[in-house]
């Protein structure tokens, strides 16, 4: 008995002295689910610990009757940050020293509010946001997952953020491990752009593990035999935890990059890229959600990306995951044109199809809806002809409670598989 309190003792001061209890061992999908839905339950109320924040925003939440494509893509110019295109109108947010730039000779308001009342009165509000993984949570992923499959997993930093933090990117590779080039083709999938779409890191998150779960799988294994997949489910950790900080979501799309002589801060990572950087659909004013940063790739997480992808030429396909929009979109995002390339055209516009069939979304290309330059895909394409996609993953909002995730994962993982099957060939 004594021996026993002894090694509890022994056990707990080694634990402590080691910093911290492992949250996960032998972590897998079941597991996660399970665990998931025990804190849905456990959920009894929207947390709203600090409201004044959300008080204080500046952002107005506005519906608009819709107008057409040229003049959507002003809009996010102006500073208005789309979140919804539906059947006659369009809803989205606007710092108020913008909100003058919305003129209502041009655009025809139907309804006008502060974010502060627009949340309140919408039933997305975080009543589980518990569930979805923060940054914590997700290394704690990485690494259990990394360390239960070292012969073809490594984990590593690809860089650090504005404020400091790894953007931790997981390699499956069974020959080469670490930053190690490789002659494998290679897949990238990449979460969190932006930071309220916390969706995004649960799919490429889940689709770590999942792969890892079933690596014995005889189609599994021959893409983690054959490919040099990349997963990097947080590009922009900073804004995701900027916006749980409080316990109340902040709509939060940016990173946290602070600049000096205001008080407003962040970029927005998706319009900081180079290609056609702050042309259509973007916007120079500091205070805008749409904001493209004082410079083309200002933004420490760009920039980590850029060197990343830049420095392991073999990516051929990549998946950048934002939501909500139920959409498989193709490049150009940044141009009114088709890509030019008839071969690439047609590889673009086949694959956005098929995954979209699988995940019973919509494909087009990026800019049917709007122009928006300086994103990650058209950069992508456009200097390292890599071919990238971006899926809008579904929901009613930002935050469409916890019980969605294990949905969309169930269908978002094959069309996951379905990149890593035309990686070795996207003309295939
Ligand atoms: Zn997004």
């Amino acid at each position: 008995m004594i021996k026993n309190i002894i090694a509890i003792i022994l056990f707990f001061s080694v634990s402590l002295y080691c910093g911290e209890i492992e949250k996960y061992k032998n972590v897998n999908l079941k597991q996660l689910f399970d665990e998931l839905n025990q804190r849905i339950e456990k959920v009894p109320e929207v947390k709203r610990l600090n409201e004044s924040d959300l008080k204080n925003d500046p952002r107005y939440f506005l519906k608009l009757k819709d107008v057409d494509k040229k003049a959507r893509t002003k809009l996010l110019e102006l500073g208005f940050d789309i979140m919804e295109i539906k059947d006659g109108y369009i809803t989205g947010l606007i710092p108020s020293d913008l909100i003058g730039n919305i003129s209502e000779k041009e655009y025809s308001i139907i309804e006008k509010k502060s974010i502060y009342q627009w949340s309140s009165e919408n039933k997305d509000f975080p009543a589980a946001d518990s569930a979805y993984h923060n940054y914590k949570e997700t290394y704690d992923v990485l690494k259990d997952i990394a360390s239960n499959n070292s012969n073809m997993v490594s984990l590593f930093s690809i860089g650090k953020s504005y404020e400091g933090r790894d953007i931790w990117c997981l390699r499956i590779n069974t020959t080469e491990k670490g930053t190690t080039p490789s002659k494998k083709p290679g897949a990238l999938l990449v979460g969190n752009h932006h930071s309220r779409e916390h969706l995004s890191n649960e799919m490429v998150l889940l689709f770590a593990v999942y792969l890892l779960e079933n690596k014995n799988d005889t189609e599994i294994k021959k893409y983690i035999d054959n490919l040099d997949i990349y997963i990097i489910p947080m590009l922009n950790p900073d804004g995701v935890e900027y916006d749980i900080a409080t316990g109340s979501y902040r709509y939060w799309r940016k990173n946290t990059n602070k600049f000096s002589g205001t008080k407003v801060i962040g970029t927005d990572l998706n319009r900081n890229y180079d290609f056609r950087w702050c042309k259509e659909g973007a916007s120079t004013s500091q205070s805008a959600d749409t904001y493209c940063g004082p410079n083309v790739f200002s933004e420490p997480e760009s920039q980590r990306l850029r060197d990343f992808m830049s420095s392991n030429k073999n990516i051929k396909t990549a998946l950048t995951y934002h939501s909500y929009a139920s959409l498989v979109l193709y490049p150009w995002g940044g141009l009114d044109e088709q890509v030019s390339d008839e071969k690439d055209r047609n590889a673009f516009i086949k694959h956005a199809g098929e995954m979209a069939k699988i995940l019973g979304y919509e494909a087009e290309q990026s800019s049917d809806l709007y122009v928006a330059t300086g994103d990650m895909a058209d950069w992508a394409y456009d200097k390292l002809k890599v071919f990238a996609w971006t899926i809008e993953l579904e929901g009613n909002g930002f935050y469409p409670g916890s019980d969605i995730i294990s949905k969309a994962f169930e269908k978002n993982k094959k069309a996951g598989l379905y990149l890593l099957s035309i990686t070795d060939n996207p003309y295939k």
